[in-house]
């Protein structure tokens, strides 16, 4: 391969040998086909026509009353879709096509990446294939439904836990014997090299216009920029064009403490050691004799065991600062915007504006605080209803 994909010593290629030669393919398309006028234009009228960018920074008034401090919100909720998802799976869908690819496979774990990829394969008139986890199937329903609406097959994974991890061994299996006109769309900046410099690439939208954002409606740069944590993508994506700005603080906030169903966590940054999973060298939560542990968490879109190899270097070199969220705060958070923006975020995101009501008393009234709400929290009402029932009046 041309690059090493290595940021330190993480990330890389750790792959079977028959999946080289297709990563090659991957990685020399997309450097030939991401500065293509005709492929940057394409994506470009998608992003805005399609999709709904750019999407709005609104200050939360009332939100910011009740921490002690001004938080802004990149409201990629507003997405079509309703998650970030959709910029990686419009960008990654052109590329197939370019690329000459007829059908498309993809992981997904709460279900959101798989239906921005369903989406896509719609758009795109492409055959598409969800793997997903049983156990996944059962809590996000209504999203197996939407992925079928799209013309989508979404296929089962029974091993392991069902869950994300066993979503993305199978769909890794399957690609390797399908190579020839299947496109591996991939949902996050983890994986082998390319996928982390791919899904980079086209989650960037979110900090170029938040930047620009903060500029033009406040006239200066944030304190802090608050992004939650799975795999990694949209906290990349907000991050990258703050990183060069040092008085920026950057926190990425993963789902930590004990789970109220079982007592694991998906804390990977913050409790992790470093390990090989899917392809890459990275943080990775494991037990004395390497055993992947199964993950849990209130929000199933955080739920998984390893994390972007970027964001691994970035904790190591201290330009950003990792933490975790217990589910109670965060139910709080999700509780708290609700009633006082009508804005419903993910649980997902929940964990962003989590950290921010927890260490409230360490900021000053001043503070100028981004958080990128990384999407809707209409999927989660189920859930939250679950462990909140409302008091009938
Ligand atoms: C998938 C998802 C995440 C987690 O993925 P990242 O790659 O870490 O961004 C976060 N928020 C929402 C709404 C999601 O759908």
């Amino acid at each position: 391969m041309k690059y090493k994909g290595r940021f330190g010593d993480y990330g890389g290629f750790y792959v079977p040998e028959v999946l080289i030669p297709v990563l090659e393919e991957l990685e020399e398309a997309f450097y030939r086909f991401y500065k293509d006028e005709r492929f940057i234009e394409e994506l470009s009228n998608l992003s805005k026509d399609y999709a709904g960018r750019p999407t709005p920074l609104y200050y939360a008034r009332r939100f910011s009353e009740q921490v002690g401090f001004k938080i802004y919100l990149k409201r990629e909720d507003l997405l079509h879709g309703g998650a970030h998802k959709m910029n990686n799976t419009l960008g990654q869908g052109l590329l197939a096509k370019y690329m000459g690819k007829t059908k498309l496979i993809a992981e997904t774990g709460a279900g959101q990446h798989g239906l921005a990829t369903a989406m896509v394969g719609a758009l795109f008139g492409m055959q598409t294939k969800i793997f997903m986890g049983v156990t996944d199937i059962e809590r996000q329903s209504v999203n197996v439904h939407k992925m079928r609406l799209c013309g989508a097959e979404v296929i089962p994974v029974e091993g392991g836990t069902g869950t994300l991890k066993d979503a993305i061994n199978d769909a890794l299996r399957y690609w390797t014997a399908h190579v020839a006109d299947t496109f591996y769309l991939f949902g996050s900046v983890c994986g082998p090299h390319p996928y982390p410099a791919v899904v980079k690439h086209f989650q960037i939208c979110i900090g170029k216009e938040t930047r620009k954002q903060c500029l033009e409606q406040i006239g200066k740069l944030p304190n802090l920029v608050v992004a939650c944590v799975g795999g990694g993508s949209n906290a990349i994506g907000i991050f990258s064009s703050f990183l060069e700005d040092k008085n920026v603080k950057l926190i990425g906030v993963e789902a930590g403490g004990v789970s109220l169903n079982s007592g694991k966590h998906a804390a990977s940054l913050v409790a992790g050691r470093v390990g090989i999973l899917h392809g890459a060298k990275a943080y990775l939560l494991q037990d004395d004799q390497g055993q992947v542990w199964e993950t849990e968490s209130v929000s199933a879109g955080l739920d998984y065991p390893a994390v972007g190899p970027e964001h691994c270097y970035l904790k190591d070199t201290g330009r950003a600062e990792y933490v975790a969220a217990e589910d109670e705060a965060v139910l709080d958070a999700f509780e708290l915007l609700s009633k006082t923006e009508g804005i419903l975020p993910a649980l997902e995101s929940a964990h962003a504006l989590a950290y921010l009501i927890s260490n409230k008393k360490s900021f000053s009234a001043d503070t100028v605080a981004i958080v990128n709400l990384s999407g809707r929290g209409d999927k989660d009402v189920s859930i939250v209803e679950k462990y909140r029932p409302l008091m009938e009046c």
